[in-house]
């Protein structure tokens, strides 16, 4: 029998990370695009993401065929989290700016390139970059490319650029839960053996 897991947070009961999650507000909005593959994985950030922020949403798909109404939420100008050589960094926002749609593609960079060649809408999208920000502290998950972070810590890095003086960083909370949890079941001798560089 499978064990029993929470509706909301979707891990085992007797690891529901639901205390540990934050109910933040933010000016901006967030829009994460998550392939299918990624709704399985035990670290599933961009979930952990979505239930501590109000003005937050998760779509899981390929093509997304609402995506263009998606994009023209009133009173935002839509923007995607996606650092390539076009990409321009993020800044605190100016008093008179409206607010942000950040639209984040959750997975590897190879998948939100296939979300990129599949949504045209996603492609047309100016392209906001983190810059450079510190290494990521998910040590469980291969960082596919140099200073690649998990979603969830992007998407604090980025609302902490944005909206300073306020700060995200609650958000992590039940991350590091989690990756003390994952760190703990495998053993710290194996961890260590597979992941210090
Ligand atoms: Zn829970």
């Amino acid at each position: 029998m499978p064990r029993p897991t929470c509706s909301r947070c979707q891990r085992p009961l007797s690891h529901c990370l639901c205390p540990l999650i934050p109910d933040l507000d933010s000016r901006t909005r967030l829009l994460i695009l998550q392939h299918p593959s990624e709704v399985g994985h035990a670290l599933n950030t961009a979930r952990l993401a979505v239930l501590g922020l109000r003005n937050a949403e998760l779509r899981v798909g390929e093509v997304f065929d609402d995506l263009p109404q998606l994009l023209a939420q009133p009173g935002y100008r839509a923007c995607l989290l996606f650092p390539d050589d076009e990409a321009v960094a993020l800044s605190a926002y100016a008093p008179d700016e409206k607010p942000l749609l950040l639209v984040v593609p959750d997975g590897t960079w190879r998948k939100a390139r296939k979300l990129l060649h599949l949504n045209p809408s996603l492609a047309a999208l100016p392209r906001v970059s983190l810059g450079a920000v510190a290494p990521s502290r998910y040590r469980l998950r291969k960082a596919p490319e140099e200073g690649a972070l998990s979603t969830i810590e992007a998407i604090v890095t980025a609302l902490d650029m944005l909206e300073a003086p306020q700060g995200f960083e609650a958000l992590l909370r039940p991350f590091d839960a989690l990756i003390e949890g994952q760190i703990a079941a495998m053993g710290e001798e194996v961890f260590i053996r597979n992941h210090r560089r």
